[in-house]
């Protein structure tokens, strides 16, 4: 890890803490403390700067009311020396500025990532990916933004004005004092109008993430929009999304107005009492034409910090908003303490037995989904998994992949129980073909290579070739450099489904999980990669839900699942025998099929 680089652990694991946005917020804030140093050190020179121009007016009147042209002399050289400091000044605080902002937004970036790339499945059940996509993106930028230019002007503004205040007393107290009451009004304001900024600045961020996560949908499925002629529909469903932000970011600008134009009333105000003060006090022989110049240099700095500082608070107080949007994601109960390396193909656990034993499970709508599901699966046995559509064949693969936890029971792999085991080593056993292929934005050697991270480009092609695709990806004219496009946009569901069967055989774990692995694939191609699946499947524990009577025929024991539980085990024969579930369904089901295959 680089130097600077910051750990990537939000220290508040799986607890929502009882701390504050901004305390959080400090905690982030805090990792780069040394970049701050450097803009206090800038801020201090440049409030300096401001005080020293203050007097420099005030020198230079008084020289030239006086005529006194050995001082003005020198007063141009000192001119200079400020105008030299201020550009460098000015300079290092934009850069120093922008880049605390830069580095803080990639530091919380790719802390939100790393943590939601821990979350466990049901986290992701509840939240649409559009949406949380909002919070890497919209979110972060706005506190980006407040932590650097936001945040430093926040905390120049009082210093300024207290210094320039101080400056203020020392030249004529009376006036000082006077319009000292009028700056801090401003703060009042602030006040008033911040939480309700902050709330609104919430409520904007969750509508554009929802309106993002309509739009995510929307784009990627625009095959069915058209086909179903949706557009209408869909259009006046953003229409209505983009209405409502607007409406809420209406209500900002209207608050934000509201809240300046009091700011700077007060402002106002003050400088034209300051105005007609000094100006009484400049008649009375009280003060030089140069202390007043000075002082309503000054007073700019004591009642400018306090006007601009209203829509500062409010920038500050739409971030706050962004960033209780991201630290609910930082909050949420990981599953990995840290993220998990790849590591299948454990020579030593080759064979692998598997029980289960008294497994219940639920998901979070508390509805039973699988109920004392008990059976063992020795070493190398080929298990089918059939049942009616909703039996919970899926959900036990979730099981078994530790996706979920059980309510009760217990899994065991080689007489080890899974809960017991990290979920890193648990995966690991597993290599899976889910029933909707998921596939990888980029090339097929890439998606491929997804199986297994140290793979050599012979075995990336061997798996190609056992799954069946090989030919078709060396037809074109990249071949395995081929783009797949979004989600394997520019393949067929077929083609798909054998890049995820190349990707599962490179994985080489010991055992293999195959969903409808082969359902999209027509009935030769299923042939093929059928017998591949086959080589591969000896000496490994294969679990398969298939619907395919052939796949089924050949498994050493198939388990028939209703309702979560176990109805039926046995052999195909066995269970034809016993005239039950699997019967009945093989009679549905499968004897068209088996009509088609002769
Ligand atoms: P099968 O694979 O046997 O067709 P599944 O295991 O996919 O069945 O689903 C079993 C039941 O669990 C279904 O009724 C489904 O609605 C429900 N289910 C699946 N996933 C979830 C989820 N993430 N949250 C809530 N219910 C779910």
């Amino acid at each position: 890890m680089k130097a600077n680089s910051v750990s990537l652990d939000h220290g508040v694991r799986g607890h929502p803490a009882k701390n504050s946005t901004a305390a959080k917020l400090a905690g982030i804030v805090s990792r780069r403390w040394l970049s701050y140093v450097g803009l206090f050190v800038v801020m201090a020179l440049g409030i300096g700067l401001d005080l020293g121009l203050a007097w420099y007016m005030m020198q230079i009147t008084d020289t030239a009311v006086l005529k006194e042209k050995k001082a003005f002399i020198d007063l141009i050289v000192i001119g200079l020396c400020i105008l030299l400091l201020s550009v460098t000044v000015n300079f290092f605080d934009s850069y120093l500025k922008s880049k605390v902002s830069n580095t803080l937004r990639n530091d919380l970036r790719i802390m939100t990532f790393h943590h939601m790339l821990r979350l466990p499945s049901s986290y992701f059940d509840k939240s649409h990916s559009g949406e949380l996509l909002t919070r890497l993106t919209s979110d972060n930028q706005a506190i980006g933004q407040a932590l650097g230019n936001t945040l430093m002007m926040l905390i120049r503004s009082p210093v300024m004005a207290v210094f320039s205040f101080i400056y203020l007393l020392s030249i004529y107290w009376p006036l000082a004092v006077v319009c000292g009451f009028i700056g801090p009004l401003t703060l009042l304001v602030g006040k008033v109008f911040g939480k309700a900024l902050r709330e609104n600045g919430k409520n904007v961020q969750d509508l554009v993430g929802k309106s993002t996560g309509f739009l995510q949908d929307v784009l990627s499925g625009n095959a069915v929009v058209k086909a179903f002629q949706l557009e209408q529909k869909f259009y006046g469903k953003y229409k209505a999304y983009s209405g409502r932000i607007l409406a809420r970011e209406t209500k900002a600008g209207t608050l934000n107005a509201t809240m300046q134009a009091a700011s700077n009333g007060i402002g106002v105000s003050s400088f034209i009492i300051a105005f007609v003060l000094g100006a009484y006090f400049v008649i009375n022989g009280k003060m030089t034409i140069g202390a007043l110049i000075a002082f309503i240099q000054l007073l700019n700095h004591v009642t400018w910090p306090f006007t601009g500082l209203a829509g500062l608070w409010g920038s500050l107080q739409n971030a706050l908003g962004s960033a209780d949007r991201i630290f609910e994601v930082l909050e949420q109960r990981v599953e990995h303490t840290r993220l998990p390396e790849s590591a299948a193909n454990k020579e030593d656990e080759r064979f692998v037995t598997l029980e289960l034993d008294g497994l219940g499970f639920g998901y979070d709508d508390g509805k039973k989904m699988i109920e004392n599901l008990s059976f063992t699966v020795e070493a190398g046995q080929m298990i089918a998994l059939v049942g009616p559509s909703g039996a919970g064949k899926t959900t036990l693969f979730k099981l078994l992949l530790g996706l979920y936890r059980p309510t009760s029971g217990q899994i065991r792999l080689n007489g080890q129980a899974t809960a017991s085991m990290g979920l890193d080593r648990l995966r690991g056993f597993f290599s899976l073909v889910p029933q909707e292929t998921y596939l990888f934005s980029g090339t097929f050697r890439e998606n491929i290579a997804d199986g297994r991270a140290d793979a050599t480009d012979e075995e990336i092609l061997a798996a190609a070739k056992h799954a069946h695709a090989y030919d078709f990806i060396m037809k074109l004219p990249e071949g395995l450099d081929t783009e797949i496009g979004e989600r394997g946009v520019k393949l067929s569901g077929g083609q798909k489904q054998r890049i995820a069967i190349a990707r599962a055989l490179l994985r080489n774990a010991p055992v293999l999980l195959l969903d409808e692995a082969t359902a999209a694939l027509d009935n030769k191609s299923e042939h093929l990669i059928q017998s591949a699946l086959e080589k591969l499947m000896t000496g490994r524990t294969t679990f398969v839900i298939a619907h395919r009577l052939s796949t089924v025929q050949r498994a050493d024991r198939i388990l028939v699942m209703d309702n979560g539980q176990l109805a039926e085990s046995g052999t195909h024969d066995e269970l034809l025998a016993a005239k039950g579930l699997y019967s009945r369904l093989y009679h549905m089901q499968f004897k068209t099929q088996a009509e088609e295959l002769g």
